[in-house]
């Protein structure tokens, strides 16, 4: 589309008007469906799909697309929280930058319109959210080998190390997101430690509330966290990479939703990952049908967890030895010195994570669909024990074995 349109919500026609609009994709006379299918808390998604005599499913329906359109304000809260448009632009060229380097694992981009905030992509019906896929306990052998090269190539190459000096920092200044990273900055570095209105707290764990509020030593380590997100460009970041943003299947991953990208701390990345996969391992409790089934499905996600630092680590090291760019990263000690400290960034960062995750505003599916209130209650000390002891030792960490161990120590 090259004319200038005014901005408006889409409804169901509008998104089927658009869609049929788009060259190349329906056949004129087409029978088109549309759904809005967004669960998320910020945006309208649509899907439109073509309807023919052999296919009544829509998820099977050979040609489909998502449109997904910012809202000028955040959904989960309403008019009253204005959100900037412009978020629809960075998640478009974020998807297109990581569709240059992991074509494979990310939806492709058909289209993107200004004027309406709006992003066409692949409609990925036929994968199933990550979240939900582990609620579940299916089993998905390649995810980690699929995710450590995800984080590998797209913060590397973005970074110094992998991009000259000066088009990294117009890199940087065309991912200056202020709102979205301000949403980040008091969810998750603000809110939890201060008696926040958002704050989102079960009654029987305020306790724990009152705990943070005051705990002097864990809030010296947040800010020390807080203050390396808001200052930190080392690389483009997805920044809401959790399990929610992740669309699966045995044999393939796709990573969605990257409005929240900027340039940050790599941990923050790998840290939201690995907290994700905790906070299921904790509520597996629940999901687990016995205690068999349990201690094995545990035990294959944080192996998971072990695989994808692992992992990571091992490709960003043959990319740093086959691709750097900064000829002063040879410096002796200096690679060893650059993992070990995004290491100890991931780890910091899950622990805030976690922590947001079960005092804080937006909660996760897999700890807030416990129905029994006392499992309920276990998880989430739990997971605050485990959070606040990643964030504790995370400047001391040498080794992604000691966060396995201190996730053994806790449940
Ligand atoms: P938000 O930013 O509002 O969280 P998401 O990008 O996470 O929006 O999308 C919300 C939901 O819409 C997803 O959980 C998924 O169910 C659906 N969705 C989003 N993108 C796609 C896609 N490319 N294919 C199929 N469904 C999608
Ligand atoms: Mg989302
Ligand atoms: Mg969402
Ligand atoms: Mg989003």
């Amino acid at each position: 589309m090259t004319k200038s349109t005014v901005y408006r919500p889409l409804c169901i026609e509008d998104a089927v008007q658009l869609a049929r609009n788009i060259e190349g994709v329906f056949s004129p006379t087409a029978s088109l469906r549309c759904e809005e299918i967004g669960d998320g808390n910020l945006n309208l998604v649509f899907r439109v799909y073509e309807i023919s005599k052999d296919t009544t499913d829509s998820a099977l329906s050979p040609r489909r697309i998502i449109i997904k359109q910012a809202l000028p304000y955040a959904k989960v809260v309403g008019e009253s929280w204005p959100l900037t448009l412009d978020r629809a632009r960075i998640e478009s060229q974020a998807l297109i930058a990581q569709g240059q380097l992991v074509p494979h694992l990310v939806p492709k981009v058909y289209l993107y319109n200004p004027d309406l905030a709006l992003t066409v992509m692949e409609d990925l019906s036929d994968y199933t959210i990550m979240r939900a896929g582990l609620m579940q306990r299916n089993l998905y052998p390649l995810f980690a080998e699929h995710i450590a090269e995800f984080l590998a190539k797209t913060l590397f190459f973005s970074s110094d190390l992998g991009l000259n000096q000066q088009d990294k920092k117009r890199n940087v200044e065309r991912f200056i997101n202020p709102e979205l990273c301000k949403i980040t900055e008091d969810l998750i570095f603000d809110d939890p430690y201060t008696a926040s209105p958002n704050n989102n707290c079960d009654a029987a764990i305020e306790d724990e509330l009152k705990k943070l509020s005051q705990d002097c030593g864990l809030q010296f380590e947040v800010m020390l966290l807080r203050e390396k997100f808001l200052t930190q460009a080392q690389a483009l970041l997805h920044g809401d990479l959790h399990t929610g943003s992740i669309f699966i299947t045995p044999e393939s991953t796709k990573v969605i939703d990257p409005e929240f990208a900027y340039y940050g701390p790599m941990g923050f990345d790998i840290g939201a990952i690995i907290a994700n996969l905790i906070l299921n391992t904790i509520s597996q409790e629940h999901w687990s049908a016995d205690e068999e089934t349990r201690r094995q499905y545990r035990a294959y996600l944080l192996q998971m967890v072990r695989d994808i630092w692992n992992q990571f680590e091992s490709r960003f090291r043959s990319l740093w030895d086959n691709h750097v760019v900064d000829r002063m990263a040879q410096t002796d000690g200096y690679q060893d010195t650059y993992l070990t400290r995004v290491l100890q960034d991931s780890v910091g960062y899950a622990g805030c994570k976690m922590i947001r995750r079960i005092v804080g505003l937006a909660h996760v599916a897999d700890i807030d669909s416990i129905s029994d209130l006392h499992v309920r209650e276990r998880a989430q000390r739990t997971a605050l024990f485990i959070g606040k002891s990643l964030v504790n030792m995370n400047r001391r960490i040498q080794s992604i074995d000691e966060v396995i161990t201190a996730c053994e120590h806790g449940i």
